[in-house]
């Protein structure tokens, strides 16, 4: 694809600690953060002026999806600004919850696991034609996306039968039960094939990939999407890697995770044994190939490409410390081993785990890793003056900057409104509604004179909105 459409979902964890009497659940906490959304806009489940969806499913885990993005560096943007209109949100939960005389510190982890063990997601969804054969495509994937932990893993310690902790690469690799399939919620596939476009359906699919960790380092994210599209571009003009099909891609994904050196060996389909390093350095060749043979598409193809060599170099030398500024799994690795070995602790010892939920907390005054963002200990992508445009203002070029437009044009006139990703519909008496099929296109006349009628609820408009659909 010239161009594609990326989003990101990710799920945050909550804790809630009390000095008063009463005691609060993530629940209870979870409703005291979405008590103004639901205030403005009568649901826990909205969508903003940036374009993203924020809402709160079932259960305790607030969950942002990003904007429809079709650069790295406004998915960037996009998720960094997420993570501050969650800890927006914790911080109005703190000052309603002091109003009703509770002294709580509310925590938002940007993980995967919650202390009893529950996981939670981060979705990448890429943008790819209907044209393409999903299920070849997931085949071919899988063995880059089961080894990818090398790369953006955000690390673990992970608990043995015998009670020995063991640092891992990655949260999400034991809860992973298939390779590609259309049921999220038992069998929880790596790639999700349920086929909602959120599109239009005769041009185009969304790949939801659902194996990946959810990311603290902006460098690691982009590594984690640039080079997911990188293979998928490389897949796409036909190349391929020699046959890498895994005999058993969940054993392979949780030795993989296993082993911080990617020297484990795991087993292919058709016979024979290669290493977690091996199976990403073919990706990486074959995209570099294509990189060669057809020059950079993208702004930051070099970069992904860069750093993705120089931690599969960093792996291959057993010396980390190139990347150790990049890649979460090696700087969380880095704060618990050194932390462990100054107070001669385990690594299962309660002090390691509040440090590695710690590693976590998106707050900037208090998290191991923003604290380290903010004093410049880390690398970054993009500037602090991009992600708080990214709060308020969705990506320009794609159909976000419609949906962008319309919430707060209805907001600021104070409109009801319903949206969902691709429709967008005026509750007045009329019930406009205009269905955005086209995830590329950022503008639309039929938006205009959407836009036009809530600027001049008196004018009559020109009828071009489509016939009302309810919003899925
Ligand atoms: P679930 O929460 O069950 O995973 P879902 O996958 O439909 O449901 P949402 O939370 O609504 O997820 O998020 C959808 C994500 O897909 C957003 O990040 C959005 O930007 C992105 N997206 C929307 N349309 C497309 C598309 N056509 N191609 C790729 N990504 C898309
Ligand atoms: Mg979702
Ligand atoms: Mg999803």
């Amino acid at each position: 694809m010239d161009r594609r459409i990326y989003g990101i979902e990710t799920e945050y964890g909550l804790t809630c600690t009390v000095e008063g009497r009463r005691r609060l659940s993530p629940d209870e906490v979870a409703r005291y953060m979405f008590r103004g959304i639901v205030a403005r806009g009568r649901s826990s489940n909205v969508f903003l002026t940036n374009g993203a969806r924020l809402y709160l499913d079932v259960g305790n885990h607030p969950e942002y999806a990003t904007a429809e993005c079709d650069t790295l560096v406004d998915l960037l943007a996009q998720d960094r600004a997420g993570e501050r209109i969650v800890q927006g949100l914790a911080d109005e939960a703190h000052a309603r919850m002091a109003e009703d005389g509770i002294d709580a510190s509310v925590y938002v982890f940007k993980n995967n696991l919650d202390s009893a063990g529950t996981s939670y997601g981060c979705h990448e969804n890429y943008l790819v034609a209907r044209s393409t054969d999903l299920d070849a495509l997931s085949g071919t994937l899988l063995p880059f996306l089961v080894t990818r932990q090398l790369l953006c893993g955000a690390g673990h310690v992970l608990v043995d039968a015998g009670g020995v902790g063991h640092y891992v690469l990655s949260q999400r690799a034991d809860v992973m039960w298939e390779g590609a399939s259309s049921a999220t919620t038992r069998s929880r596939p790596m790639i999700n094939t349920r086929d909602e476009p959120h599109a239009d359906a005769d041009r185009f699919r969304r790949l939801h990939v659902i194996v990946g960790d959810s990311n603290l380092l902006e460098t690691t994210t982009m590594l984690k999407v640039g080079s997911t599209d990188l293979v998928l571009r490389a897949l796409e003009a036909g190349r391929r890697t020699s046959d890498l099909a895994l005999a058993n891609p969940m054993t392979a994904i949780r030795a993989a995770s296993r082993d911080l050196t990617g020297v484990g060996e795991v087993v292919l389909d058709r016979g024979g044994r290669v290493t977690a390093r091996e199976i990403q350095w073919a990706y990486h060749d074959m995209v570099a190939a294509h990189l060669e043979a057809e020059g950079p598409a993208r702004p930051l193809d070099l970069e992904v490409l860069d750093l993705w060599g120089r931690t599969l170099d960093g792996l291959e030398r057993g010396d980390m410390s190139g990347v150790a500024s990049e890649i979460d799994w090696v700087v969380k690795h880095r704060l618990l081993t050194r932390f462990a070995e100054r107070h001669g602790l385990e690594l299962t010892d309660s002090r390691v785990g509040q440090l590695e939920l710690n590693v976590h907390d998106i707050d900037p005054r208090r998290g191991a890793v923003a604290r380290m963002r903010e004093r410049g200990l880390v690398a970054s992508v993009v500037t602090d003056e991009q992600i708080e445009r990214a709060r308020t203002t969705a990506p320009a070029t794609t159909r976000a900057h419609l949906r962008g437009t319309f919430v707060e044009a209805a907001r600021r006139h104070g409109r009801d409104h319903t949206v969902d990703w691709s429709h967008l519909r005026l509750d007045d008496a009329v019930g406009r509604t205009v269905l955005c099929k086209d995830p590329f296109a950022s503008t639309d006349p039929r938006v205009d004179a959407l836009l036009a009628a809530i600027e001049d609820p008196a004018g009559s408009g020109d009828g071009t909105g489509a016939p009302m659909t309810p919003p899925v």
